[in-house]
């Protein structure tokens, strides 16, 4: 059978439904949905062309399939005899809006063009038909002006000139003013302009207008805005089969003041509270509302003006809810009263917003627990853990004006007007606020780099609002009272602010302030500490077989963190154990600096173990207290890992002086030892593990400052337990040696201190060497732990100090699909993992496993840690709560 390449939907049927996403896009297949039984909603009839059209029309260098003009006119006729009209007929024209949509939903990055089929003729037929001869006109000139723009390239600004000429003749401020015959005149001259931009006349055949417009749909998923859009959101190249284009008949909301057209949401996107709201304008078209020009009305409004298409949409809000067990967004037209679904879709949500919706759905029984736990995306959770403004520092500041709160968080930056400032001043390390009118797809980078968004126009439902939720950016929108001057400065009520200026915004209150404001960490409590309640319990009780076949329970979430405040921020957050401890950020306040840079420099032997004799009680109070903030969860201490020549720098003259005296030695043999440290690889030198097969005394230093720590708090009755891990290892026999030489150390302190204290000493795989040898690692080590920076960086040969130069022109041409040192290769670094895992627990059955590279707070590495076998991952503090999502998603997935 030939390819079916479209579908039809409306009259209470449709051939497609919502499984068929991949095929008819989101919109599509929501549409068929809502037009067949059991819903039967009032959905206007059309047809949708598959993304497999799509696909194809770019395999074939921008051409249709064969077959498809046939099978489209097919359908063409379906839908002018559901609707009794036909398209350009002159007398009753169908009328046809032609809409983009993709599997996964990219708000206003794709093309739509309304009011299809008009022309010369057809336009005075339809003002004839319908009494309407405003409403007809009107559509006409935003017919040419969109088909102009959208499909023929023609600049927006050439129309907007010719209606700001219009308006300026007749001395009319805004559209709705225009009569008749000035709309006449604008479409006589917009015609005018179209032909000497184009070399050729607007387009009066009905069905060549279609074709303009599905080609050009089908081309805007190309367009550079959508190709930005997928690379921000992470949607791959190949992931989708590209656009769906559904023609549908047009029910329009702008034929006077019983129409009206509007976008609401079964819940509130920002808060997630289970309220209905929504916006909608009177006398308007869908993309007015979009758009942002006029500020639309509430929904509440519309309960008072017109209660029973208020009515009729409760109702429908609560089946669509019932039908998709999720929070819908929805847009609908009212024609003459009449009311019209013309899209629904799983809503866009604040972080904020999807935790509550998803509990409270499970509460509400509409969801299982495992299905709430899939429905947030686990980097939303960092819009919780953003700061929010601090309420003391709020009674202080000055609140200059008040917009709508579209995305919560408090933003607090200088001030930019442009996109392309904020993305230049974000480049220079600023923070920007960026401040706009209104925002547009085009705006997209310079909004994903600023600190929050203020716009002047435009709902809760505008383009600003609804990327700035999705990018989890703060923002207020509709501040009428910021009024722009000129290029460098904006008004707020008299007052002005330039460009650089400081103000700060409460994305969930919608309040704006002057200067900037101080802002206080989030906390874990309510409806986040339940959902994230039952992502560990989901981890806790996990289980999986590894590709060596052994059966691995539980996995956990620890956290990297060097000092006390880390440990705290990781237990708070709920990090069941510090993975790793990079003993060397210790060193880099002072006394502990001088200390140990006299260390370094010391002479010989007996000189440095002096030096280190000083460190001790500063490295021992460290330990105490990041092993008393964890409360017995595990600690992992790594000793000394980075190149010596870190600590002692001195570029200029002038330095080594300094440094010489504060060292107080000689600056001429402190430039011999900085000679001698120099090395032209660092990250490949004497570091890790081989400074303590050269200098056996740091080690044993640090050993002995953590045995005491330990010590202490194992006679206060603290609970403790304490790992000591071995970085940059590459053969067992640096473990073997070390491990001798700490046990040692051990000893004697517990012979001292009365203790009998015990350490597991594991070993990191940070290099391919030591994955491929690790069965003969295990027999000395207690654990392993994959630091995953440096076996990406010796896996790949990137270095991962300079390999920023190229990442990007190797993502852009897609040799690589990630960024390695952001997402663990699954191909490289991970199957080297696989190899240790099966080596290593075939000498050690119940080897404990754990990542502690970077990777650990990445969601699709932390799947790959879970399918490896790995018993945690260990990441950033603030990323554990994403870490904990991330991991019960995993085991989830897993399962399916
Ligand atoms: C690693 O290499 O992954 C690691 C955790 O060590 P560091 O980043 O300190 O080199
Ligand atoms: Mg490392």
């Amino acid at each position: 059978m030939a390819t079916k390449y479209v579908y039809f939907f409306g009259n209470g049927d449709a051939d497609g439904d919502e499984s068929m996403r991949a095929e008819l896009g989101g919109k599509g297949a929501n549409l068929a949905q809502m037009a067949k039984k059991p819903l039967s909603l009032p959905v206007p009839p059309g047809f949708t062309i598959t993304t497999d059209v799509c696909q194809e029309f770019y395999k074939l260098g921008r051409k249709y399939p064969a077959g498809l003009a046939k099978e489209v006119d097919v359908y063409l006729a379906k839908l002018e005899a559901a609707m009794g009209k036909k398209l350009g007929d002159e007398k009753d024209p169908l009328l046809v809006s032609v809409r983009s949509g993709a599997a996964i939903s990219m708000p206003g990055m794709m093309d739509t063009i309304l009011n299809l089929g008009l022309n010369d003729k057809a336009v005075l037929g339809l003002a004839a038909k319908t009494g309407n001869e405003r409403f007809a006109w009107d559509a006409y000139r935003r017919f040419i002006q969109m088909y102009g723009d959208v499909a023929m390239g023609v600049d927006h600004d050439k129309f907007e000139a010719i209606i700001d000429e219009v308006k300026a003749i007749r001395g009319i401020k805004d559209d709705p003013e225009l009569n008749v015959d000035e709309l006449k005149l604008i479409v006589e001259k917009y015609k005018k302009m179209y032909k000497k931009e184009k070399g050729e006349d607007f387009p009066q055949d009905a069905k060549v207008q279609m074709w303009g417009a599905i080609g050009a749909v089908f081309g805007s998923w190309m367009n550079p805005r959508a190709i930005k859009y997928r690379k921000l959101n992470n949607i791959k190249e190949g992931a989708l089969k590209g656009t769906a284009v559904s023609v549908m008949a047009m029910v329009f909301g702008n034929k006077g003041n019983t129409s009206g057209t509007g976008v609401c949401f079964s819940r509130d996107p920002s808060t997630g509270e289970n309220v209905f709201m929504g916006e909608y304008l009177m006398n308007a078209q869908g993309e007015d509302v979009v758009a942002g020009i006029r500020t639309p009305q509430k929904l509440s409004q519309l309960e008072k003006e017109n209660p029973k298409v208020y009515d009729q949409l409760c109702k429908i809000r609560a089946r669509l809810e019932k039908h998709y067990h999720d929070m819908q967004d929805m847009e609908f037209t009212v024609e003459e009263g009449k009311l019209y679904m013309l899209q629904c879709r799983n809503g866009k949500r604040t972080g904020a917003a999807a935790v509550k919706m998803a509990v409270d759905m499970v509460a509400e029984k509409l969801i299982t627990k495992e299905q709430a736990l899939l429905r947030v995306e686990p980097e939303q959770l960092n819009q919780l853990l953003l700061p929010q403004l601090d309420k003391e520092a709020v009674k202080k500041a000055t609140e200059i004006a008040a917009g709508l709160n579209a995305s919560p968080g408090a933003g607090c930056g200088q001030i930019v007007f442009t996109a392309d400032e904020a993305e230049a001043w974000a480049k220079e390390g600023k923070k920007v606020l960026l401040v706009r009118k209104e925002t547009s797809p085009d705006d997209i980078a310079g909004m994903a780099v600023a600190q929050g968004i203020l716009t002047s126009t435009g709902g809760r439902t505008s383009h600003a609002a609804v990327v700035a939720r999705g990018m989890g950016t703060p923002c207020v929108c509709g501040c009428a009272d910021v009024t722009f001057k000129d290029a460098n400065t904006i008004v707020v009520k008299g007052k002005s602010y330039k460009k650089g200026d400081f103000l700060t915004i409460d994305g969930a209150t919608g309040k704006v302030y002057e200067g900037q404001v101080a802002v206080k960490p989030a906390t874990i409590s309510g409806d986040l500490e339940t959902f994230l309640g039952w992502a560990d319990e989901v981890r806790a009780k996990s289980s999986r077989t590894t590709a060596s076949g052994q059966k691995v329970k539980g996995f956990d979430v620890f956290a990297n963190g060097d000092t006390p405040k880390n440990a705290e921020d990781a237990f708070r957050f709920g990090a069941k154990g510090i993975g790793l401890c990079r003993t060397e950020h210790m060193f880099f306040d002072e006394p502990k600096l001088t200390a140990f840079q006299k260390m370094i420099v010391s002479e010989d032997t007996e000189a440095r173990k002096a030096n280190l004799a000083k460190i001790l009680p500063y490295q021992q109070k460290d330990f105490y207290e990041i092993i008393k903030a964890m409360k017995g969860y595990p600690v992992t201490i790594r000793l000394l890992d980075p190149p010596l020549n870190e600590f002692i720098q001195a570029e200029s003259k002038d330095q080594l002086k300094a440094l010489a005296e504060k060292l107080d030695i000689k600056p001429a043999v402190l430039a011999a030892k900085v000679a001698a440290l120099d090395e032209h690889n660092p990250m490949l030198g004497h570091r890790g593990c081989r400074l303590a097969i050269t200098y056996p005394e740091i080690y044993e230093m640090q050993v002995e400052a953590i045995a005491r720590a330990t010590a202490k708090l194992d006679k206060e009755g603290v609970a403790h337990e304490v790992q000591i891990m071995i970085p940059n290892v590459v053969s067992y026999r640096e473990v073997e040696q070390i491990r001798g030489q700490a046990e040692a150390v051990i000893a004697n302190v517990n012979k001292e201190c009365g203790t009998n204290l015990k350490f597991a000493i594991g070993s990191m795989v940070e290099f391919p060497r030591t994955a491929l040898i690790a069965d003969k690692v295990a027999q000395f080590a207690d654990f392993f732990s994959f630091g995953t920076n440096d076996l990406s960086q010796t896996t790949f040969g990137f270095s991962r100090d300079d390999y920023g130069k190229f990442i990007e022109s190797y993502l852009d041409q897609r040799i690589l699909e990630d960024d390695p040192f952001a997402t663990l290769d699954p191909d490289g670094p991970g199957a080297l993992m696989e190899i240790a895992e099966a080596k290593g627990r075939s000498v050690k059955k119940n080897l404990h496993l754990g990542i502690c590279g970077e990777h650990g707070g990445d969601p699709a590495s932390i799947a790959l840690c879970y399918k490896l076998g790995l018993n945690y991952v260990s990441c950033s503090p603030f990323r554990v709560p994403l870490a904990r999502l991330a991991g019960a998603q995993a085991v989830i997935k897993a399962k399916k």
